[in-house]
């Protein structure tokens, strides 16, 4: 069995149908996992990760409890949920919408609540399973025109690490993965002065590749990390340390 075999274990990926989250879902797949393809309006995309993985897709808008719960439920007995699905609404504090703070809290944070909640009692009767969210390093350090998105990422930290100290008794854990900056659609619409000094703050001088991500979130994921809980892992090639 290879280092962090994913081998007889189940799978949901929110947001699998593009960038971070179709990477998580072929990296989960190559590492023998069946997995789930969670997505929202991009079926076509959706179910080309999962013919490559084997797996099946979902539709689901994570951000409605009523679809987050049938998705967790639809997806069977899962050993490993990624809430990866996430948007951006940027703008400064003082001209934001409440709709695009509501937007982005609802399916950032919210989400992650809906299906976690969804799968505490199945995981926790079999005592185990791995849960993995996708927060961001602008969580933790903040941006200008994010205070919603950087809102939500914290959101996940304190979740998570609460999730992780509630389930932790009966074998279930929950960490959580902070990217840098990866190359992905909700990046590409960056102006290129912001790309640039991000990777001029960058150690390993270049953006992240959604493989970068992926796998990290499979070691999580899998036994390797069995005595990981409730931890932050920053994936952002050095940017904030
Ligand atoms: P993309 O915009 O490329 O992909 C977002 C994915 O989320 C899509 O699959 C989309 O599905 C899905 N999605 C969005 N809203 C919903 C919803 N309501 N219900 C279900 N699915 C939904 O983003 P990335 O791959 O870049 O980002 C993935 C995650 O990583 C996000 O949580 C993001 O915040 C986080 N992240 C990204 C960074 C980056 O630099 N790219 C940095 C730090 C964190 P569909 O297309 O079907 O609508």
């Amino acid at each position: 069995m290879s280092f962090a075999s994913l081998e007889g274990k189940t799978a949901l990926v929110t947001g699998g149908s593009r960038g971070i989250g179709r990477a998580i879902a072929l990296e989960l797949g190559r590492a023998g996992a069946t997995v789930v393809v969670g997505y929202r309006g991009g079926k076509d995309e959706a179910e080309a990760v999962a013919a490559e993985v084997g797996g099946r897709a979902i539709q689901a808008d994570v951000a409605d409890p009523d679809a987050a719960k049938a998705l967790v439920e639809e997806a069977g007995d899962l050993d490993i949920l990624v809430n990866n699905a996430g948007i951006t609404r940027d703008g400064l504090l003082a001209r934001m919408p409440d709709e695009d703070w509501r937007d982005v809290i609802e399916t950032n944070l919210s989400a992650m609540f809906y299906t976690c909640r969804a799968v505490a009692r199945p995981m926790m009767k079999k005592r185990g399973g791995s849960i993995v969210n996708i927060s961001s390093i602008v969580g933790l350090h903040g941006n200008p025109g994010q205070t919603n998105y950087a809102a939500a990422k914290a959101g996940i930290i304190g979740f998570t690490k609460s999730l992780a100290r509630e389930l932790g008794s009966r074998g279930v854990r929950a960490n959580v993965v902070a990217p840098g900056y990866v190359s992905t659609q909700l990046t590409d619409v960056l102006p290129d002065a912001a790309k640039a000094a991000m990777l001029a703050a960058t150690p390993l001088g270049r953006l992240g590749d959604p493989k970068d991500i992926a796998g990290a979130v499979r070691f999580l994921c899998s036994d390797a990390a069995s005595f990981i809980t409730g931890e932050v892992l920053l994936v952002d090639g050095g940017l904030g340390m």
